[in-house]
């Protein structure tokens, strides 16, 4: 069957090119079409690249979510050519780079983190420059809507908080969500709120952040206002080499495209996941995740070192130029 331009089958299907990026080179798959799966897809893939399907994960489909290996190319918005990026290692690059038993065991400890493998800091510093990303957040800008829900003070830095692990426990069991919140959070909220404007950026749906922020009192406090939310959508996911696939990160490009008396100089994000500051890593403060509510609400004290610590940055011109990664060390 030939592949050039759209040409319908003997089934009435059409003809898809599916034109895949794979670690800098492109490879051709011609002979798929509408009534073909995306599983069949990444047995071409399979053959050309040596990257087991299941290992494959591939990015560019105009679909609502990720198609499974059963979708069919017909319930996919599709070209006659689809250009598409594929993530994945071949198993002796995986066995070539798995961890020891000792790392392992490290990880296994703390599980549920999400932030098993950290990113050293020299580490994060080439994906922030590269155009593929940087393209990623221009569509962030032009598509995101930024609400305001409280006026800004245009001479105040800029604060972004985490929600979740950063200044609340989303995972244990509890009558409020007050039991949940990190201790001093309100204190902490009032005493930087005369120095920067706060905004709050959380992984999940924009649903769930209001429901938060609405539960721990944090829309209707006197001493304090919340300036803007961002959601999942704001987010970016970004392909380190040697990081197991796509990290999900908090782009604060967006913010600044979007709100222009903000920059690098005058932003910092507070988040437990060092993953968060991959486009950022001169504005990240990465903050100890708050577990286990009811056990470490009597000790923890990590709400007060950052009030600290984010009062002395205050009066700093740029806030990039400064290492945040030792911010705790009193
Ligand atoms: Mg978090």
């Amino acid at each position: 069957m030939s592949a050039s331009g759209v040409e319908a089958s003997s089934g009435g299907d059409v003809v898809l090119t599916f034109k895949v990026k794979w670690q800098g080179k492109e490879y051709t798959v011609e002979h798929l079409h509408t009534g073909s799966r995306v599983g069949e897809l990444k047995e071409c893939l399979s053959d050309l690249t040596g990257v087991q399907p299941h290992r494959q994960k591939l990015i560019g489909f105009k679909h609502k979510g990720v198609p499974s290996d059963d979708t069919l190319f017909s319930a996919i918005k599709h070209q006659p050519v689809n250009k598409l990026m594929m993530v994945g290692s071949r198993e002796d690059d995986i066995a070539a780079a798995a961890p020891t038993q000792e790392q392992v065991e490290a990880a296994s400890s703390s599980a549920d983190d999400e932030d098993v493998f950290d990113i050293p800091e020299d580490e994060m510093a080439p994906v922030h420059k590269q155009a593929m990303f940087l393209d990623k957040i221009s569509r962030r800008v032009e598509q995101y809507d930024i609400k305001l829900v409280n006026p800004l003070r245009d001479d105040r830095k800029l604060l972004v908080l985490d929600i979740d692990c950063t200044f609340f426990d989303h995972r244990s069991k509890a009558t409020t969500a007050q039991e949940l919140a990190r201790p001093h959070l309100q204190e902490f909220l009032t005493t930087v709120y005369p120095l920067y404007n706060i905004a709050i950026w959380s992984a999940t749906g924009m649903k769930w952040v209001q429901t938060k922020l609405q539960e721990l009192g944090m829309l209707s406090n006197p001493a304090y206002s919340i300036s803007f939310m961002l959601d999942e959508l704001a987010m970016i996911s970004v392909y380190i080499e040697g990081q197991g696939g796509l990290l999900n990160t908090k782009p604060l490009g967006v913010i600044w495209g979007k709100l222009k008396q903000f920059s690098q100089k005058n932003t910092v994000l507070v988040d437990d996941l060092r993953r968060n500051f991959l486009m950022n890593p001169r504005n990240g403060i990465k903050i100890k995740a708050f577990k286990h509510a009811h056990v470490n609400r009597a000790t923890d004290r990590e709400l007060l070192k950052l009030t600290k610590y984010l009062v002395s940055l205050a009066s700093c011109d740029d806030l990039s130029a400064i290492s945040h990664r030792h911010w705790d060390r009193e």
